[in-house]
């Protein structure tokens, strides 16, 4: 059911099985796992620390993890993009009336996905939420609201390792049950940004997408050969 990449168990099956494997946890972290947010997990104790953890199930978002997949098999049987399992899980929120927190992205861009989140899913119950703009060593008072709220799951759009942060710190002082880091997701339910064509997103090239819209990202492209070097020289060296 996992494909070991570096220090890290990556769920291998479909997104479908992927949903139901989570019901079984009473607490839950789920980690987008593309090549950045791994990259990160392996130079921070604190990320990497949750990442391991029991309570985490990584999902292969992104070629990168893909390809890595392919070095060390098994193969993950296919990629599993973060905004496809939130939109998932929000969906199946609205139908058993389980609340939602958001948390993250500019206030605009904040209030705009929640009234197209509220226009999808009339029956959704948004519990709380707040933007992504503030001190993560002096948030109390977010912690209190997302407790009062009640929200059964707390999705965080800070982007990495913000978001990842957010979560490895606080999870365990929070009675939601089901946490996940969903970087710009919200900017894609407010409007602000659309995903890439069916067929890019298929084929694995969403990347590049972005980064032709968002050329600031090709920066952060950088961890993709970093991490598969470092995928491929452990591989090398285990074979041996
Ligand atoms: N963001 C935030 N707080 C910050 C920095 C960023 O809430 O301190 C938000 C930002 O407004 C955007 C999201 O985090 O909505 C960043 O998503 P990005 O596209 O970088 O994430 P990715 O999808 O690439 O992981």
């Amino acid at each position: 059911m996992f494909t070991r990449i570096l220090k890290f168990d990556v769920f291998n099956r479909s997104k479908l099985e992927f949903l139901n494997y989570i019901e079984k946890f009473s607490k839950v972290n789920i980690v987008s796992g593309n090549p950045e947010i791994l990259y990160n997990g392996l130079n921070d104790s604190r990320l990497l620390r949750s990442f391991t953890s029991k309570s985490t199930v990584i999902i292969p978002d992104g070629l990168g993890t893909v390809l890595a997949s392919k070095i060390v098999r098994p193969s993950v049987k296919e990629k599993i993009a973060g905004i496809e399992v939130m939109e998932a899980l929000i969906e199946k929120c609205s139908e058993e009336g389980n609340p939602i927190y958001l948390l993250g992205a500019r206030q605009n861009i904040l209030e705009n996905c929640i009234k197209n989140l509220k226009i999808k899913y009339p029956n959704l119950n948004i519990a709380g939420s707040h933007n992504g703009y503030f001190d993560l060593d002096e948030c109390e008072d977010i912690i209190q609201n997302i407790k009062e709220s009640g929200a059964h799951i707390l999705f965080v759009a800070m982007g990495a390792p913000r978001q990842d942060i957010f979560i490895a710190e606080n999870m365990d002082r929070l009675p939601c049950r089901v946490y996940m880091g969903v970087g710009g997701s919200f900017d894609v339910f407010s409007g602000k940004t659309k995903r890439a064509p069916a067929w890019m997103i298929k084929s694995g090239l969403e990347w590049l997408y972005r980064v032709f819209k968002e050329p600031w990202r090709i920066r952060r492209l950088s961890s993709i050969p970093k991490f598969l070097l470092k995928v491929i020289v452990c591989n090398k060296r285990f074979s041996q």
